[in-house]
């Protein structure tokens, strides 16, 4: 290169970055919230024509990111669980009209990765099946769980609670060359876990807002408050450049403007997803351009329909049928405990498991789970809210009374230990089982046919606990805690 040509670029180089500050440019927004695990395409009862689905989110998306390249891809909360008073009761969940609920959720994580989501803030729907729960299905998420005003409250107390959660308070996110932060914002409305507290959204983004600003370009909400609260958050909060918003089902075809903040809003159901075209100029937006795109023109994403597909049954295949009724699936259960802990024996309280069969051939996850799902509330009580650890926590610590009593009722969240018993003992077990004919305290039971003087059995806690409340086992009994529960464990092994 020579001088003139050096020349030249140094001056073309000064005269950019004069135009375009540091921090200047453009991006596109996309946004969904509310899907509410509405995966397969639903049907217009007016006009007859299909809508939503996530294989047609999928090409909506891809053409957008050819378009764009720069993109930041959102959900504003309400991924989990569906439509309707009744999708979360006992025996009414329509799988028909819902195939995929029988994942609760564990699939829309999986799709959200597909889809290339980059952050979610949780909507309230998130803890409908407790903590545990939400922890445990967003661990292969490979997007940003944001929520600035979400506090973990562990009941008890626990070390490691902390550590397990996946969730920030926010994000800086670099786009076509602007530093986007994303802040996430949860609802305290119709919350189900008793182990978070949700703080005001007002006090949080105001002590927040001027660090991020600094670290930042623009500063995006991604809120699940709800439309009302959305504007309130606006005209009380300086310095927020966009809410991307959920809860409140808001369709929004343009953008509100409060206080100089932008609010968007996609409905509800995965009807449409929205794009927001910015170009940032000197840390504020210049230009905004902000459309709802129908789902029903798309064409459907076949790789997103195969894994869907695949997803509607289990990956366990049966050779044969299991019952309760003939006692086959109690069988089948107890052999994966004993397996599991590498014991001479298990055992499993009634409760645990609810009648039910599987048919030979793929299981699908909804006979699955509706057998043994653990979290069938839609209530949580702050004992089926609680972690096996912290199960075993306030089993094992030095806790007040009031944290103990959580327990005492009938949970079905149960994590399992190992004692190591005599003969005389399992004799004793097997006699007490046979007098005690109170419903869902009966106990399924299988041994090793010779068993060692001392032998190792494997029991889930509750059982555990009726065996020492009634004399059975010495209370003195040494045991070792292990942090599975029934269903999780079963699971995995099909896995
Ligand atoms: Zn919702
Ligand atoms: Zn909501």
């Amino acid at each position: 290169m020579n001088k003139k040509r050096v020349l030249v670029v140094l001056v073309s180089l000064v005269i950019a970055v004069g135009f375009l500050g540091a921090g200047d440019g453009s991006l596109a927004i996309i946004h969904m919230n509310d899907t509410h695990s509405f995966l397969l395409a639903g049907r217009d009862e007016h006009t007859g024509r299909e809508f939503g689905g996530a294989a047609r989110w999928k090409t909506i998306i891809d053409e957008l990111r050819g378009d764009w390249k720069d993109v930041l891809v959102l959900h504003a909360g309400d991924f989990l669980t569906g439509s309707g008073g009744d999708y979360l009761s006992f025996e009414r969940i329509d799988y028909d009209r819902f195939p995929l609920y029988g994942w609760r959720g564990a699939t829309d994580v999986l799709l959200l990765n597909m889809l290339g989501f980059d952050a979610v803030t949780p909507g309230n729907h998130e803890f409908d099946y407790g903590l545990s729960w939400f922890l445990s299905i967003l661990k292969p998420a490979k997007f940003s769980v944001l929520a600035a005003n979400l506090t973990l409250n562990p009941i008890p107390p626990t070390k490691e609670f902390k550590k397990l959660s996946p969730v920030k308070e926010y994000e800086i996110f670099t786009r076509g060359g602007v530093k986007v932060a994303v802040i996430g914002l949860v609802t305290n409305d119709y919350l189900k876990s008793l182990q978070v507290k949700v703080r005001n959204a007002e006090e949080v983004l105001r002590t927040l807002i001027p660090d991020v600003r600094r670290k930042a370009d623009i500063v995006v909400v991604l809120s699940h408050l709800g439309y009302e609260r959305d504007i309130e958050v606006a005209r009380a909060v300086d310095g927020i450049d966009l809410i991307v918003g959920g809860h409140s089902h808001h369709r929004l075809a343009d953008y509100t403007v409060e206080n100089g903040t932008y609010i968007t809003q996609t409905g509800a159901w995965g009807s449409y997803v929205g794009v927001i075209d910015l170009h940032v100029k000197n840390k504020a937006i210049d230009s905004i351009d902000y459309r709802l795109i129908p789902t029903p023109n798309a064409a459907e994403d076949e790789e997103v329909l195969s894994f869907i597909e695949k997803y509607k049954a289990t990956d366990l295949v049966l050779d044969r049928d299991l019952s309760t009724e003939d006692g086959s699936l109690y069988q089948w259960v107890l052999d994966t405990v004993q397996k599991r802990y590498k014991t001479h024996g298990a055992i499993v309280i009634d409760r645990l498991i609810k009648e039910g069969e599987l048919k030979k051939g793929v299981v699908p996850s909804s006979d699955f789970f509706s057998i043994f799902w653990p979290y069938r509330a839609r209530t949580a009580g702050a004992e089926r809210d609680m972690l096996a650890t912290q199960i075993i926590d306030v089993l094992s610590g030095d806790h007040p009374r009031s944290v103990r009593s959580l327990l005492s009722s009938g949970d079905w969240v149960s994590p399992f230990v190992v004692v190591t018993v005599t003969q005389d003992e399992i004799e004793a077990i097997k006699v007490f089982n046979e007098r005690n004919v109170i419903a869902g305290d009966h106990l399924h039971m299988s041994f090793d046919e010779r068993l060692p003087k001392k032998a190792k059995i494997a029991l889930d806690l509750q059982a555990y606990r009726l065996l020492v409340l009634q004399g059975v086992l010495d209370s003195k009994t040494k045991y070792t805690l292990e942090g599975s529960e029934l269903f999780e464990m079963l699971l995995d092994s099909m896995k």
